[in-house]
Formats: structure tokens, sequence, C-alpha cells
């Protein structure tokens, strides 16, 4: 039995497990993580990714799961909603609001339980300290857990992927912002909205959970990179974000209690060759920073690279890895218009941005522009591999 193991449980990660093994491999995750991380907002599930997601027998679930939030409005200091863009103002899969969203912890609970029971093991609160291939395989030297051979490794381990940084080369540019995800409780009236709220260089966005008052909050701020900015996240984004109005206040408390903080500067990874001998990059690690294409790449990525092993050796399944994907991967790298406006520096950019968002539902070219993403999000032909061990 050929064996794997993958850094990263994460959404690449995990939807790689599914397909190793349905083809056979004996996996390993191992996770930095002390337990999978099940933060973040909605993410979407689009074009192809929905294929794949349906040969794995989870588009009942992911659909039922759907979080039913009609789209992003914009408010002002007050609360009042000043544009709106519906996730079905561009059709199906084609708008900046996808119109299936999940919140990413459920998305990750799914991928997690479709994994047949015991059938990987995880390795959880460890990272791969070093990697040596040899004739038949690669010897890994954990952080913590000693060292094992596999067959081949894979870095499903994000968008600041530590495999990538072991072997590879990579272009990672830098896009100009922080972003934090944390859990917080609102008492206002949503209304099914998602709701974003902006000043200069800071931009608040809130995620309704259903009805309940829970709320997934999203503050990201943009200037240069801080030396040191990852060392206490907290205290940062409590300075940058003090005496922004609406109801900051509030959430900058909840923010200092949590235990459940995502902090991370934005970033587009480029990398020329996604795997060295036995080791391949999938996900953000090695395509990372699309705007709103990241998980279904990463899910479609997931689909090829397992296809690919279940019908050749390492070296030509790779190679034909990133053949298969790469066109892909470069129409959905391509950030649709509008998306450098995401923080803007002053009231002035805020106002015009604001102008945009209200007339661009009504705009006779909308789906034109925005309708891009549907083409290509559906721009891969998905083979069909036998696999090994039949479906449940
Ligand atoms: C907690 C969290 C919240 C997020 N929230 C959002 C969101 O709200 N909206 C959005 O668009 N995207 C979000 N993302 C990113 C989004 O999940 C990815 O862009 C996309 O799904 C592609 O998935 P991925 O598996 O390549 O990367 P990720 O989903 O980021 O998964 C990477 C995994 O690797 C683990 N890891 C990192 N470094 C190492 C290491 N050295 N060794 C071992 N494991 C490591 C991480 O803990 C994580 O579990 C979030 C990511 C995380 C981790």
């Amino acid at each position: 039995m050929r064996t794997a193991l993958i850094s990263g449980a994460g959404i690449a990660g995990l939807s790689l497990a599914y397909w190793l093994t349905e083809h056979g491999f004996r996996v390993t995750i191992v996770e930095r993580a002390t337990a999978l991380r099940s933060g973040g907002q909605a993410i979407d599930v689009r074009g192809a990714a929905r294929d794949v997601v349906t040969r794995m027998g989870l588009m009942d679930q992911i659909r039922a799961a759907h979080t039913g939030t009609h789209g992003i409005a914009i408010i002002d200091g007050k609360g009042r909603q000043i544009a709106r863009m519906g996730g079905d103002d561009f059709g199906d899969s084609g708008g900046i609001v996808a119109e299936l969203e999940i919140l990413r912890g459920d998305l990750v609970r799914i991928l997690h339980d479709a994994l047949a029971p015991g059938s990987v093991e995880f390795v959880f609160g460890d990272t791969i300290a070093a990697l040596t291939e040899h004739g038949n395989g690669v010897t890994v030297t954990f952080g913590k857990s000693g060292t094992r051979d596999f067959d081949i490794v894979v870095g499903a381990d994000g968008i600041r992927s530590g495999v990538r940084d072991l072997l590879f080369e990579a272009d990672v540019r830098d896009l100009g912002y922080y972003t934090s995800y944390f859990p917080a409780r609102m008492d206002i009236d949503f209304d099914g909205w998602e709701l974003m709220y902006c000043e200069p260089r800071r931009a608040t966005l809130v995620y309704p959970v259903g009805t309940s008052g829970e709320v997934r909050a999203m503050l990201a701020f943009s200037g240069p990179e801080i030396p040191g900015a990852r060392r206490d996240p907290k205290a940062l984004l409590a300075k940058m974000f003090d005496g922004v109005g609406w109801e900051l206040p509030g959430l900058l408390e909840q923010l200092r209690d949590t235990d459940d903080l995502f902090f991370d500067r934005a970033a587009e990874v480029r990398v020329q060759r996604w795997s060295r001998g036995r080791v391949v990059l999938l996900g953000d690690s090695a395509f990372g920073g699309s705007l709103g294409m990241g998980t279904s790449m990463a899910i479609v990525g997931a689909y090829v690279l397992a296809g690919e092993l279940s019908t050749a050796g390492h070296e030509q399944a790779f190679a034909q890895y990133q053949n298969e994907m790469s066109e892909y991967v470069t129409r959905n790298q391509k950030r649709p218009p509008g998306s450098s406006g995401f923080v803007p520096g002053s009231r002035a950019g805020i106002w015009l941005r604001n102008q945009f968002m209200r007339l661009l539902p009504h705009l006779p070219g909308r789906k034109r522009m925005l309708g891009g993403i549907e083409k290509s999000a559906n721009a891969i032909t998905l083979k069909t591999y036998t696999r090994s061990v039949s479906p449940a």
C-alpha cells in the first residue's frame, strides 16, 4: 500500500485525504493546530468544485449547511444599509457573493466526517521540520514526533506553507492588508445580510449565523507590513480599530476574550513547479490568494492530484496534475475588477466604492463583468478516475 503524508488539515488536506484513501493510499495528516481549525467566515463552492463534492456524495450535506444569507450590504456608522450586492444579482456561481456559501467550519466538519472511520491517521500539534528524499521514499523529520518514511509528501498547509518553505521557490506577492476572523455575538437585526462597515484603511465584515445572534466577524486593515504583527494580533487589532464606529467597541471587547482568532497578511502565491521529487503542493500553498476561488481550487486540485496518483507513479502523476490544473488555476487567480478597493484608504475612496457597489447590480454589462467568475470556475474538464475502494 502506498503511503502519503499530508501537511495541513484544511480544505485541501481533508479533501485529498478522502480521495487518496478512495484510491487505496494509507494517509497520515500532520496539522500544526491542536485540533481541526473550524474558524473563518463563509466560503464558496463554485463551478467544477460542485462536481467534485457531488462525486464525494457530499452535495446534499453542503446544501443543507448553506448559510442562506442574501449577500453583502454596506452600512454607514448608524447601521443603515447604503448599498447591497445580492448572491443572485450575477447568476449562479457568477458573482462576488456565490450562491452556495457555507461556513468554513461546517465544510471542514463535513469533509472530516466523510473520511471512513479510522482510515486516516491524524497527528495534531506538530509540523514537518525536514524532508530528505531517498531512492524509494521521503524521510520526514517532525518537529516533535520523531522521524518516519512515506512514499509521497503533500504540502496542503495554506498560504504560509511550511513544506513550500523547505523545498520550493515561490513568488509570494503581498496584497497590502491584514485579515482576521473570530466568532462573536451581536444583538442586531441582520435581516439575512452580511454587513460591511468601512472607515479609511479599515473594514469590518460581519456574517450572521442564522438568526441566533451568533456571528463570524472579520476585521481587515491595509498598510505596510508591521514587523512582529503575529506576536500579539489581538493588541494590534485593538490598536488599529480603536475609535472606529458602528458596533466596533462591542466586537473589540469580544476579540479580547476569544480563543479562536485567525490572523494573517493577505498574499497571492505563485509557484512555477508544484512538485519536487516526491513532494507536491496543493491548495493555497501552491496557488493561494484568489478572490473567492481558493476553496474551490483546493477541492478540485485534491480530486485531480489523487486521481492522477491512482493511474501513475508520483513523477508522472505530479506532472499530469499540474498539466490538468494549470489553465484553470491561471484563470481563477486573476482578481476580479474592484477587488483592490477592498479597504479604501480615504473617505472619498469609500464613497466612490459605495457608489460603484450601489450601481453594480443594475449595470447592463454586469454579468459579463463579473460572470467571468462562473466561466473560470468551470474551466476544467474533470476526468473520471476509477476508485480502488467502492464508495459507501
Ligand atoms: C482558520 C482559518 C479560517 C479561514 N477563514 C477564511 C474565510 O473566512 N474566508 C476565506 O475566503 N478563506 C478563509 N481561510 C482560507 C481558506 O480556507 C483557504 O483559502 C481555502 O479553503 C484553501 O484551503 P487550504 O486547505 O489550501 O488552506 P487552509 O484552509 O488555510 O488550510 C491550511 C491548514 O494547514 C495548517 N497549517 C499551516 N501551516 C502548517 C504547518 N507548517 N504544518 C502543518 N499544518 C499547517 C493550518 O492550520 C490549516 O489547518 C481560512 C483559513 C483558516 C486556516
